[in-house]
């Protein structure tokens, strides 16, 4: 086993030695030591630029170099003040437009009376959301890659043609952070509910972070990326991307119970379901009911029902019904609201980030 510890100076020691008995590896630690990025003041957010502290948007750089980087100092944990409360706010990351059918099986069914039935083609919100946080600012979920589309784009052509993106160059994720002068230095723990290039497109933004993605999640992506399987949502040039990069991945285990990654910010392990292991968040909020980010364990109000309606595609049909009676049991039980992954009038009615935040 090899363990790898940071000092309170960054500094980084490596021992192996084998498991003890009954010792089980630690892979997700939520501690004050390792990648964590600093949360700024509210002064000096608005001061800074985006080549400071608060790190560059850079994507990661093109293929070519070394699998390996050379390994980085990490940043120091900082004190905070759990004086202020957690505010989140709601990224709009632009659109995909696909068919109907996708997001709620038989949404379009040919009859004798019927038998062509037009297709419906409808435009879906794609989120992320940023939860600033005194013990460390939390980012759920980064959207598309700006590069997805084109000849030479991140996505096979085959996914560009099923579900496009619609939307301006403003609409991807670094380009909204960047608007509210937030740097990719400054989230602490990005959350990915999986691996799908909607979600999961702007992870290599990330280099001191703490990227936590289910295990099963992980090994699915890097199963598609061995076997170059270009007919699913993973984009395989995604993940080639991350590969090239030092990044700070810790996952989430099959069993592992619901925790707080920060006070009032629970990580809700859903596991199989519309992907292999997926992850959503349960917020805390002082003004409103608590929210819980369901992403794509649940498309829409309509798939979450009652009655339930399955989507078109997805990966363990048994384990989604079982993750919506899951969400739904939560909610009741906390009063929370479900915010849907890709819920069209839900997202519109949603205050977004340059309108304000939940707090
Ligand atoms: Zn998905
Ligand atoms: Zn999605």
């Amino acid at each position: 086993m090899k363990i790898i510890e940071f000092g309170q100076d960054g500094s980084r020691h490596e021992t192996t030695r084998s498991p003890g008995k009954g010792e089980r590896m630690k892979i997700l630690e939520f501690g004050d030591s390792g990648g964590g990025a600093r949360p700024r003041s509210e002064s000096t957010r608005s001061a800074e630029g985006s080549s400071g502290p608060a790190g560059r948007w850079e994507p990661a750089p093109r293929g070519g170099g070394s699998l390996v980087e050379p390994v980085r100092p990490k940043s120091l944990p900082a004190r905070r003040s759990a004086s202020r409360s957690l505010r989140m706010h709601v990224l709009d990351l632009g659109k995909l437009r696909l068919d109907k059918n996708f997001m709620v099986a038989n949404s379009t069914v040919a009859m004798a009376r019927n038998p062509n039935p037009p297709g419906q083609l409808i435009d879906i919100p794609v989120s992320a959301y940023y939860i600033e946080h005194p013990d460390g600012n939390v980012l759920f979920d980064t959207g598309c890659h700006p590069d997805w589309g084109g000849p030479d784009g991140r996505w096979p052509e085959g996914i560009q043609d099923v579900f496009p993106v619609i939307g301006g160059e403003d609409c991807y994720l670094p380009h909204r952070l960047e608007a509210m002068g937030i740097g990719p230095n400054q989230i602490r723990h990005v959350v990915l509910s999986h691996l799908h290039c909607d979600h999961a497109g702007c992870i290599e933004y990330f280099r001191k972070s703490n990227i936590i993605v289910h295990e099963d999640e992980f090994a699915a992506a890097a199963l598609h990326y061995v076997k170059r399987i270009h007919t699913t949502p993973y984009a395989l040039k995604d993940i080639e991307a991350w590969m090239r990069l030092d990044l700070n991945w810790r996952e989430v285990g099959r069993h592992d119970p619901d925790r707080n990654i920060v006070e009032g910010v629970k990580l809700l392990n859903f596991g199989a379901g519309h992907s292999y292991g997926m992850l959503g968040l349960q917020v805390a909020l002082r003004d409103h009911a608590d929210v819980i980010l369901a992403s794509d364990a649940c498309y829409t109000s309509e798939n979450y029902g009652p009655p339930m309606k399955p989507p078109g595609i997805s990966h363990d049909s048994i384990g989604f019904a079982r993750t919506i009676q899951r969400i739904r049991a939560l909610a009741e039980d906390c009063g929370a609201e479900v915010w849907f992954g890709h819920d069209i009038p839900q997202f519109d009615s949603l205050r977004k980030a340059d309108e304000g935040w939940y707090e």
